[in-house]
């Protein structure tokens, strides 16, 4: 953890598409991420939306609206998405916002001012579905290369800015040389390895043939790629920086999907440079949640809708199986049916049942209050338990975290059957029955801390069980010390965290 602020951010999201899996899982990994940081120093969070383009421009006008009444119109939907799965965000920027235009037309200004910006004819074919430039030698059939799009693409000849990233291949090479932590997982690096090996082609970086983005002086806007990149400063209040924010949290690290890798640690890296600042600290692309294998599509009839699934299912519980089922950066299958099994097991049998089971034994045989602590067995296994997760974490390993979160309900859980409370307190072993229960209690308190970032309301729920005040959102290094739970603690037993889900017809397998 560096002593300057953490700061951590989704990729921003494209306005007039549809809230997908794919947006919950960059947004709830961003949360884990933050919460995990906010419990060891400041930290920040950021998302939004991406609101300029042509694209936006003609949906607007097919619908009727000016563009802002349009953008103004979609907006909530993606803060309905945060609420749906319990993400908190330190901010929520959107791109048609002043202070994202000022911060985007001072970096225009600084990199021209740096001599990486000059004006040419663009004369080419254009995808307006992508906002993609593609040459000649890429369309297929005259169309879109892109296998999601395959729409027409037009000939564009424009007047346009162009940013010198040609010059900027060496310093790229050597970032990612000296640093390959920089960009995660390995395969993504070493897919942007081999287009820095090929060479870089400079970038058109504005538009001249319609007006939806942020105006440059002289006439023409700014290509809505290069505008978005640029919100992970202007949030950050770049360039004036009022609060010391841009000097406390920048250079920050995002987190994106595996497709928009070029943009982040390419493109992004290059426009910072020339402005004189520093590039993102690190970037890590995710990979595509798959409906049994293969990529969701309106055609294909298989999109997994993240609202109903979080109703479904709730959203602790989805974000537990997001990162629990496979390993961060790996493309992965998602069903119905395999998110109930693991409701009821992992989260149904495992620690909901500990969490019932251990309340139940401490208010039968000592009336629900925490007995006095003892440094018993399962103290001297847990202490670097939690530098474990927060560095798994911090390090995008958010499976690695969970898997030894998951170690300390396994040791629990085998501690009430190695242990048998209920033969010790037939027996009158009462010290013993004792150091049983108060482990229990204690490694549970643990849990909830621990669990706070991945499922933020069950942890909070099991806090309030054990009878503690406040939340579990509290600093780990004051916090995670064996033995705080303070004995005599009144718990209150509620009910079940994960009652037992049945299966609907459509959860079934075949
Ligand atoms: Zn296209």
């Amino acid at each position: 953890m560096p002593a300057r602020g953490f700061y951590v951010t989704t990729p921003i999201y494209y306005i007039s598409g549809t809230p997908h899996i794919g947006h919950a899982y960059s947004s709830v990994a961003v949360d884990i991420i933050a919460r995990t940081a906010r419990a060891h120093g400041p930290a920040r969070s950021l998302t939004g939306t991406d609101e300029h383009g042509q694209k936006v421009a003609q949906a607007a006008e097919a619908a009727g609206a000016t563009p802002q009444a349009y953008v103004d119109a979609l907006a909530p939907r993606w803060r309905e998405l945060q609420i749906a799965y319990d993400t908190r965000f330190d901010d929520f920027i959107r791109t048609t916002e002043p202070r994202h235009a000022r911060a985007s037309l001072a970096l225009f200004e600084r990199m021209r001012a740096n001599g990486d910006v000059y004006e040419s004819v663009y004369e080419g074919w254009y995808c307006t579905n992508d906002e993609t430039f593609w040459p000649e030698s890429k369309l297929i059939d005259g169309r879109c290369p892109n296998p999601e799009c395959r729409r027409p693409v037009e000939w564009l000849s424009e007047r346009n800015w162009f940013f010198r990233l040609s010059a900027y291949r060496d310093r790229l090479l050597e970032l990612f040389r000296t640093d390959p932590d920089f960009l995660r997982p390995q395969s993504r690096y070493n897919e942007m390895m081999a287009v820095l090996e090929g060479g870089l082609d400079d970038l058109s970086i504005s538009r001249s043939s319609f007006d939806w983005g942020i105006p440059l002086p002289g006439g023409g806007v700014l290509y809505v790629w290069f505008d978005a990149l640029i919100n992970y400063i202007s949030a950050l209040g770049w360039p004036d920086d009022p609060d010391g924010r841009f000097a406390t949290f920048w250079p920050g690290v995002h987190v994106i999907g595996k497709e928009i890798a070029r943009f982040h640690t390419l493109i992004w890296p290059a426009m910072l440079w020339s402005a004189g600042l520093e590039p993102p600290a690190r970037v890590f692309a995710h990979g595509w949640i798959l409906a049994e294998g293969e990529k969701m599509s309106k055609s294909l009839g298989n999109v997994i809708e993240p609202f109903a699934l979080a109703e479904r299912f709730g959203a602790d519980a989805v974000r537990y199986f997001l990162f629990r089922e496979a390993p961060f950066g790996t493309d992965f299958s998602i069903s119905r049916e395999k998110l109930r099994q693991r409701l009821n097991s992992d989260l149904g049998n495992d620690l909901g049942n500990l969490l019932r089971r251990s309340l139940a034994m401490l208010d039968r045989y000592r009336d629900g209050l925490v007995p006095e602590p003892t440094a018993g067995s399962i103290a001297e296994g847990v202490s670097d338990l939690p530098a474990r997760v927060r560095d798994h974490v911090l390090a995008m390993r958010l499976r690695e975290g969970l898997d030894e979160i998951w170690n300390l309900v396994t040791t629990l859980n085998r501690s009430i059957d190695e242990r048998k409370p209920w033969e010790l307190a037939k027996a009158g072993r009462g010290d013993e029955l004792d150091a049983v229960l108060y482990d229990l209690c204690e490694g549970l308190r643990w849990l909830s801390i621990l669990l706070f970032p991945y499922m933020p309301s069950k942890a909070t729920e099991m806090w309030r069980q054990l009878g503690l005040s406040g939340t579990p959102e509290v600093r780990w290094p004051d916090e995670l010390t064996w033995g705080r739970l303070a004995a005599g603690t009144q718990t209150d037993p509620g009910l079940p965290l994960f009652p037992r889900l049945e299966p609907e017809p459509d959860e079934t397998e075949a």
